[in-house]
């Protein structure tokens, strides 16, 4: 039998479900440390003891057809992304990007965890623990479902000019926060034309790979390279890193314009492959 109060109940421990989430996601990026840590631990227990004052509760019929029973179990965390998508916007500046990333009402809407301008300014549009659709249709290993996996940062950056250093230390800034928050692995910063190579260009040549790198941010090619050994295989080191093989001409050229970056042609001339033979190893899980 249907009553209100088991109702009421319910609103009240959604919003407290609610506030924790929007909590835990703490706007202000830069001050995470052990306090912040604590904190979060401490929002989460606050969160998990609602659950305490639960009684199980029938719901109404639905599109099921039969009713069904809500039992909220406190034995859960907050899911992390594994993996740090990076974006170029490919439009004219900060303020038409953040319209193109909130516009509700948009065909075709897309979003982003995170904005930064040239100026260095961050936005966060989307809470790191919801799934912005940011990958689309996408691939890297094992993972399909890439928006579940992943945080997206876009850069406000035409596509056709390097990105100011002002902009990558913000990003550098917001990596170490997140990858603080997440212990991501170091391989997995990576771009959105590694994961859809048929379909993005996304970052550009100009995009500093080698610097996020010698930040503990995805891998760089060693300043010493060698020639691959005769049985080497280019295909296999390949999707050891991560690519989506089904078009190997947009793979290789995926490959070559996140870690060669001199010239995107399809080809892996000798000087490619003495980095992918570099590369592939780091890469090796
Ligand atoms: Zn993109």
């Amino acid at each position: 039998m249907k009553s209100r109060k088991p109702f009421s109940r319910l609103w009240c421990c959604l919003r407290w479900l609610l506030v924790g989430i929007w909590l835990s996601c703490n706007p202000h990026l830069y001050p995470l440390n052990p306090a912040t840590r604590a904190a979060y631990r401490h929002q989460l227990k606050e969160m998990r003891k609602v659950y305490r004052h639960f009684v199980p509760i029938q719901l109404p019929m639905d599109s099921l057809q039969q009713a069904f029973w809500m039992a909220p179990s406190p034995n859960f965390n907050i899911r992390y992304p594994n993996l740090v998508i990076i974006h170029q916007t490919e439009e004219q500046s900060c303020a038409q990007s953040l319209a193109t990333l909130t516009n509700a009402f948009r065909a075709g809407r897309v979003s982003s965890h995170y904005l930064i301008c040239k100026d260095g300014t961050i936005f966060q549009l989307v809470p790191d623990v919801y799934r912005a659709w940011q990958a689309g249709v996408s691939r890297w290993g094992p993972i399909r479902d890439v928006n579940s996996a992943s945080i997206g940062i876009e850069l406000d950056n035409t596509g056709h000019e390097p990105f100011p250093d002002t902009q990558i230390h913000a990003l550098l800034i917001l990596l170490h926060v997140l990858q603080q928050r997440y212990h991501l692995d170091t391989a997995n910063f990576i771009g959105h034309a590694d994961i859809a190579p048929t379909r993005k260009q996304d970052p550009s040549i100009y995009f500093p790979w080698d610097r996020l790198a010698a930040a503990g941010f995805g891998y760089w090619r060693d300043s010493v390279l060698v020639s691959p050994p005769p049985d080497f295989h280019p295909l296999d080191a390949l999707r050891i890193i991560g690519y989506d093989l089904s078009d190997t001409t947009a793979a290789i050229v995926a490959f070559k314009r996140h870690f060669v970056q001199t010239d995107l042609s399809p080809v892996l001339d000798s000087f490619s492959l003495k980095v992918l033979y570099d590369i592939y190893p780091k890469y090796r899980r």
